[in-house]
């Protein structure tokens, strides 16, 4: 069984006579796969100007959580084996490698000082086997060596940064910007692009080769609507199986699903120009749409964000349901748009409705909302707009019914009398216990905006009381003729 984890929509631009994407098997890069157990030391270093804060056994521990989310990211196929050793003791100070250690512009110079000097104190060879992770003291700028397979980070760093590092080690490229402010076009959605976030985007899974070719549908951007497309969560588990191609064409776009906080999926739309090289931005997110089926009664804020547009390469992704999409073209978008626009509204127009106890009728605007969802779902985005219409006019058209004005005065009656009332012969007090039942029946009903449903039991209620009553009056009637008088 294997589950479908990506989409990837091939662009063909004008000018260029190939495919953007090159799926070829052949190609050499497409059967690499950063698999099985790496070799990885981790190394802790402490520098004469500071003393280390963290343990032996709490890095041990994150080397173990590190381990875990890559054995987890990578759907079983990569582990690392190895050690934490340390601590070593390094006589340099860390302020002697230059003003720029400890920021972003580290210099390759300072780096490599740096470098030497943990491994002079650890006693390690550079060319020893294995990767290996310097964690050293102080404010130490994150950096890796990928040709050495070595890199460092401080003891402060967060898990983020370790992993962001060894994913340099693994071969990933930079996906925040080298220009201006640094900024994240991921969206935070990979780790490479912003050390926030701890997990990899699609991008990069399929980069280490953890996602296999058969996992991946690719959509010809010229031979759209695709059919309905159903793909899996990429925090799904997958069945291990050999990973193949990857693609390696310099421009597509690239669909992916993911869990997102604790609620539910979001579906990440990507656009992916590997011309850039690392730092240049690889990885841009164009959009993010999300299938949210919440509560949203005592709210009239409802987002149904169902509808990607791209208005370049002219193509839409459009969400059917927690797993299904569809790869369509503009106009089919605009068409499904308009119809997510107009469900929106009349859910709002009928929860509005409902909240100010105009339910007259109001089943009717439910009954063509549903049917809308229906003609949704099947892709009839048409048919779709024009039911939500119709429940949103049915909605608007809907009133406050005679019976809730009854059905409570009734319980609030009802509730007085019961209060005021004590019967105290077995027969009345039966009746009495019959009553509280079907004002408790009318009462729920009411709460549900059933209002004729709790007219006819506060109704109910309100007979029963009478023979309660009635009752009493004739059991201690009945009671004083037949005492003896005297
Ligand atoms: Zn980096």
């Amino acid at each position: 069984m294997t589950r479908i984890f990506l989409v990837i929509i091939l662009l063909f631009l004008s000018g260029l006579n190939r495919t953007i994407v090159n799926v070829n098997p052949k190609d050499s890069a497409a059967d690499r796969c950063v698999c099985g157990p790496q070799l990885t030391y981790v190394i802790l270093v402490e520098f004469a100007d500071n003393p280390r804060t963290s343990s032996l056994d709490s890095l041990q521990a994150k080397f173990r959580d590190i381990n875990a989310s890559f054995f987890r990211q990578s759907y079983g196929k990569m582990w690392l084996t190895g050690a934490v050793k340390g601590w070593f003791h390094s006589d340099k100070r860390l302020s002697s490698f230059g003003r720029y250690v400890t920021k972003w512009e580290v210099t390759t110079d300072s780096a490599l000082n740096l470098l030497g000097a943990a491994e002079s104190a650890s006693g390690l060879e550079q060319d020893s086997p294995g990767k290996k992770i310097f964690v050293v003291t102080g404010e130490a700028w994150g950096f890796a060596f990928e040709n050495r397979g070595e890199a460092v980070v401080n003891e402060k760093h967060s898990i983020g940064v370790w992993i962001h590092e060894f994913g340099h080690l693994l071969g990933l490229p930079d996906l925040y910007l080298y220009a201006g402010e640094h900024g994240d076009p991921t969206g935070w959605s990979d780790v490479m692009g912003d050390t926030n976030a701890v997990t990899f985007s699609g991008f990069s899974r399929i980069k280490l080769g953890w996602i296999a070719q058969e996992s991946i549908i690719t959509v010809d951007a010229k031979s759209l609507p695709t059919q309905v497309l159903s793909i899996a969560s990429l925090d799904e588990e997958q069945p291990k199986s050999r990973p193949s191609k990857i693609v390696t064409g310099p421009q597509y776009f690239l669909v992916e699903r993911r869990s997102y906080f604790l609620s539910g999926l979001r579906t990440f739309v990507f656009y992916v120009n590997e011309m850039k090289g690392s730092g240049g931005g690889i990885l841009t997110l164009t959009g993010t749409l999300d299938w949210d089926n919440y509560e949203v009664f005592g709210s009239n804020y409802m987002s149904l964000n169902y509808v990607f547009l791209e208005q370049i390469y002219k193509f839409s992704v459009i969400l059917l349901g927690q797993e299904e999409l569809m790869v369509g073209t503009v106009v089919s978008g605009e068409t499904a748009k308009l119809a997510v626009e107009s469900l929106q509204r009349a859910a709002i127009s009928i929860i509005s409705a409902s909240f100010s106890n105009r339910v007259q009728d109001l089943d009717k605007a439910n009954a063509s909302l549903w049917w809308a969802w229906q003609a949704y779902e099947g892709l009839n985005f048409e048919d779709a707009n024009n039911l939500a219409n119709e429940a949103y006019a049915l909605a608007g058209k809907a009133v406050v019914p005679d019976s809730y004005q009854t059905s409570k005065d009734l319980i609030v009656s009802v509730g007085k009398q019961l209060w005021n009332n004590s019967f105290t012969t077995p027969e009345a007090q039966k009746l009495q216990q019959q009553v509280l039942a079907a004002l408790q029946n009318a009462t729920l009903a009411f709460s549900a905006k059933r209002f004729d449903e709790a007219k006819i039991h506060a109704q109910r209620a309100s007979e029963l009381l009478e023979v309660a009553r009635r009752t009493e009056a004739s059991v201690i009637g009945e009671g004083l003729e037949s005492k003896p008088s005297g």
